[in-house]
């Protein structure tokens, strides 16, 4: 990290640009939290000085020439740099009108004192602290703070943030920033739902997600975000997926676990979660009203015929937490090997051996699945024999 940083300082130099390393990065080596994602501010043309670090580089570089940033992506690291800019907020919760700054624009325009720090670069001397804002002082005290009275109402995706970083770091919002947040919380319904999704998404991917729901429901915030109120169950839940390893949806499931269809339904349309994420989380309800007639079922195929074609995350969702262990070893019998099981035999195969095609051969075709899961048709050759037994069987009914 250090020697990128000081090969930016080089071209920066060269280029006759002012360079700083700010926000996470910042905070995290002032904090001594290990940083994998670099933050740096050009007051001039940030793009030139990534192109040409990026020569030198294995690294995959990402240009957004109508902002002036570029991101660099290697194994183990990101490098974003940004053009200096000022921010204008047109109306609350709108994106904000960008013009070219300086570095003092750059860090006013930022969340919290502790993410409104630099290190000077270029020029040097190297690692300095520019601290406009009283970020240090803060980290020391552990507080959050915001830059200004309004910084809430501009953007509330901060009190998200907020909240966020405050159970991160185990920081508490300072006083004033507190009230803030309480009078402005509803301004999170200015925030379109692609943004407050995106937000959502930062919350579970935190190492305990729950703390922060908690904390937003404890602050009012989260009503804005959630159709319903968390339950009890919730840390035992989210414990179960981290001896898993969790997924942003794994806990999106494992959230709506309790919930009636329509607040589910409510929930999905206020923050317009993709189709995919969306149907994780109804078939997650929907495998679990399966549960007592998965119970049940005795032969292989008829597990393969409940779970089927439900998102695998929904599956281990209620393999976590529903039904007895029984249930539940079906469960991950389905989501180890059943859901790979294919037949040898193809929709071709079975025309070569006489079959029309149509509705006939795509029944013949699960009837073999079925069988292949029971365990009657081991071999290619084995299903091609069951086929011709059927067959047969067809032209004497
Ligand atoms: P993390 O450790 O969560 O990645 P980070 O501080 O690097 O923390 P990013 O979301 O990557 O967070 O944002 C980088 C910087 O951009 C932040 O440190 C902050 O200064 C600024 N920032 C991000 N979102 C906002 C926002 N909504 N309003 C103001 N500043 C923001």
């Amino acid at each position: 990290m250090l020697s990128l940083v000081e090969a930016s300082g080089e071209i920066a130099r060269d280029l006759g640009v002012k360079l700083h390393v700010v926000g996470g990065a910042v905070r995290d080596l002032l904090l001594g939290r290990p940083t994998l994602d670099l933050d740096l501010v050009v007051e001039g043309n940030a793009v030139e000085v990534v192109r040409r670090l990026a020569a030198g580089l294995d690294a995959r570089l990402v240009v957004h020439s109508r902002f002036g940033t570029a991101k660099l992506y290697s194994e183990g690291w990101v490098l974003d740099v940004v053009t200096a800019r000022r921010e204008e907020y047109p109306r609350p919760g709108a994106l904000p009108v960008v013009q070219p700054g300086n570095l003092t624009d750059d860090l006013f325009r930022r969340d919290f004192t502790i993410n409104a720090l630099a290190f000077k670069v270029e020029p040097g001397p190297l690692g300095e602290l520019v601290d406009p804002h009283g970020g240090l002082k803060d980290l020391e005290a552990r507080l959050i703070r915001v830059l200004h009275p309004g910084s809430f109402v501009d953007d509330a995706t901060r009190i998200l943030r907020a909240v966020r970083y405050e159970q991160r770091l185990e920081f508490c919002l300072e006083e004033r920033t507190a009230e803030l947040m309480r009078r402005d919380v509803a301004m999170l319904d200015t925030i379109s739902a692609d943004r407050l999704r995106r937000e959502l998404e930062l919350i579970l991917r935190e190492p305990y997600p729950e703390k922060v729901l908690w904390r937003l429901e404890d602050v009012g915030a989260l009503s804005r975000l959630l159709t319903w109120g968390l339950d009890e169950g919730l840390e035992a839940r989210f414990g179960l997926a981290r001896q898993v390893g969790p997924s942003p949806t794994l806990y999106l499931c494992l959230l709506a676990y309790l919930q009636e269809p329509t607040w589910l339904e409510r929930f999905i349309a206020r923050l317009r979660f993709p189709a995919k994420t969306a149907q994780a989380m109804r078939d997650t309800l929907e495998v679990k009203k399966k549960l007592p007639l998965l119970a049940r079922a005795e032969r292989t195929s008829g597990i393969y015929r409940l779970l089927g074609g439900h998102s695998p995350t929904a599956i281990l969702a209620n393999a976590l937490v529903g039904g007895s262990s029984q249930v539940q070893e079906k469960l991950r019998l389905y989501l180890d090997k059943l859901r790979y099981v294919k037949v040898s035999l193809k929709g071709s195969d079975l025309m070569e051996m006489g079959l029309a095609p149509g509705p006939r051969l795509g029944g013949l075709l699960d009837r073999l699945l079925a069988a292949k899961l029971d365990g009657e048709a081991p071999t290619r050759d084995d299903e091609a024999g069951l086929v011709r037994e059927w067959l047969a069987e067809l032209e004497t009914s």
